[in-house]
């Protein structure tokens, strides 16, 4: 992992050309009690899916602040991911039946995790379920603990959000996506967006060039509207669902689909739904599917780059990273009215919203008919995330939680 960040590291300065050289000058302000200072941050995957996109930002950021932080990825097997993805939907408000078995895997991994990992950071931040129980290693008085989710917790199964609160309450706090998904608890409880890194290979210009070497390799027809949705094979995504869209649009116009997407080692479930998206597509010409590496930033960021415009058609949805890349390289984004989206996608303003297959294509017809009006959705959608949804302001953020939970008795 260390190598991995290291390589990842950016200088703090290089990020006053987009934030403004202020808000350099505040972060450094907040880091500078916090010097040296130990931060472990724990979650269930190093690739694949939004935190860890997450992680590998925010950690070589923190470093550039003199902070002595650490990521750590728990261990788990094929049995404890496939409780913990059962754990995930279930919580996201999908129809699911615990089992005692299930609960007891979910312990006893967790408590051999406890046994390996060193959780004597000063500030421990514990991501989602998977780690939550990890909280039970923790000595009274000794370390401050908050736990991260990253999960739409407004219609919880009662049983697995029962079994987990037992854990979330001895947390000092809990960190969530979107002010609708705060539970009735005992800890504090604060509103952290997730963010995107501008500077990032994710995110930064590309030259034109390799947008077409991409394009050229996958056989995407540059001359034809493309429509993207840059997501894990993942029911709740609904790839599916944006194939159906897709159809309906292609009566009116002669577009190209391009559904991608790698794996993340946390989510057993994306082999199966690969599948259904295949049978879905027919061998349709225009419909790609692309299984891309788990670690392809550049890839990612040049099919955003090209697309004319950006699909997110989740079911439920933590917060969508996908939308806020979208709308950084100023690209009109049809997404579903779920989770942290309406927090990106402010209606007709940054993008437009869907409730369905067909609202789903209604909007994008409407776009692709709407050249200039779907230009403007884009430039509002990256003044949007400026403003709100930056790897800096996030750092911020945590800068100010640290201090704020060190001032704690
Ligand atoms: N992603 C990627 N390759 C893929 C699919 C997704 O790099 O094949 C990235 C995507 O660009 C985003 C993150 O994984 O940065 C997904 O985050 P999001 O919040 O959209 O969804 P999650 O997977 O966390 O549910």
């Amino acid at each position: 992992m260390t190598e991995v960040l290291a390589a990842n590291r950016i200088p703090l300065e290089n990020y006053a050309d987009v934030v403004g050289a202020g808000e350099i000058e505040e972060l450094r302000a907040l880091a500078k009690p916090l010097r040296g200072r130990s931060i472990e941050m724990i979650n269930s995957t190093a690739v694949g899916g939004g935190v860890a996109e997450i992680l590998n930002r925010l950690v070589p950021l923190a470093e550039e602040l003199d902070l002595n932080i650490r990521w750590d990825v728990m261990k788990g097997a094929e049995e404890f991911f496939d409780v913990t993805k059962s754990f995930h939907n279930a919580l996201h408000g999908e129809p699911y039946q615990a089992q005692p078995r299930d609960f007891e895997v979910f312990l006893s991994y967790n408590e051999q995790n406890r046994a390996t990992l060193p959780l004597d950071a000063e500030f421990m931040v514990i991501h989602d379920p998977q780690p939550a129980a990890l909280i039970d290693a923790r000595q009274p008085g000794s370390n401050h603990w908050v736990w991260r989710c990253h999960i739409d917790l407004s219609h919880p199964n009662r049983a697995v959000w029962d079994f987990l609160e037992k854990f979330v309450s001895h947390y000092d706090g809990a960190m969530f996506s979107s002010p609708e998904f705060s539970r009735q608890l005992s800890i504090a409880q604060y509103l952290f967006y997730p963010a995107i890194d501008p500077l990032s290979e994710k995110n930064c210009p590309l030259e034109q060039e390799f947008i077409q070497q991409v394009l050229q390799r996958y056989q995407i027809d540059p001359q034809r509207p493309i429509l993207t949705q840059i997501s894990r094979f993942d029911r709740l995504k609904d790839p599916v669902g944006v194939i159906r869209a897709y159809r309906i649009v292609k009566r009116y116009f002669d577009c190209q689909l391009v559904l991608a997407g790698g794996s993340a080692s946390d989510d057993p479930e994306g082999a199966l739904v690969l599948k259904d998206v295949l049978r879905a597509a027919e061998h349709d010409p225009d419909i790609k599917i692309l299984e891309l590496p788990a670690w392809a930033p550049r890839e990612v960021n040049a099919l955003q780059c090209a697309s004319t415009i950006v699909i997110q058609k989740s079911l439920r949805e933590g917060f969508g990273l996908t939308v806020s890349e979208a709308l950084w390289k100023k690209k009109p984004v049809v997404a579903s009215a779920v989770g942290g989206i309406p927090a990106q996608i402010i209606h007709k303003h940054t993008g437009l919203l869907a409730h369905s297959v067909e609202g789903t294509a209604y909007q994008i017809r409407f776009l692709l008919s709407h050249p200039e009006i779907a230009a403007k959705l884009g430039e509002h959608g990256h003044e949007h995330v400026k403003e709100n949804f930056l790897i800096t302001q996030k750092l911020k953020r945590y800068l100010a939680l640290f201090l704020m939970l060190d001032r704690r008795p």
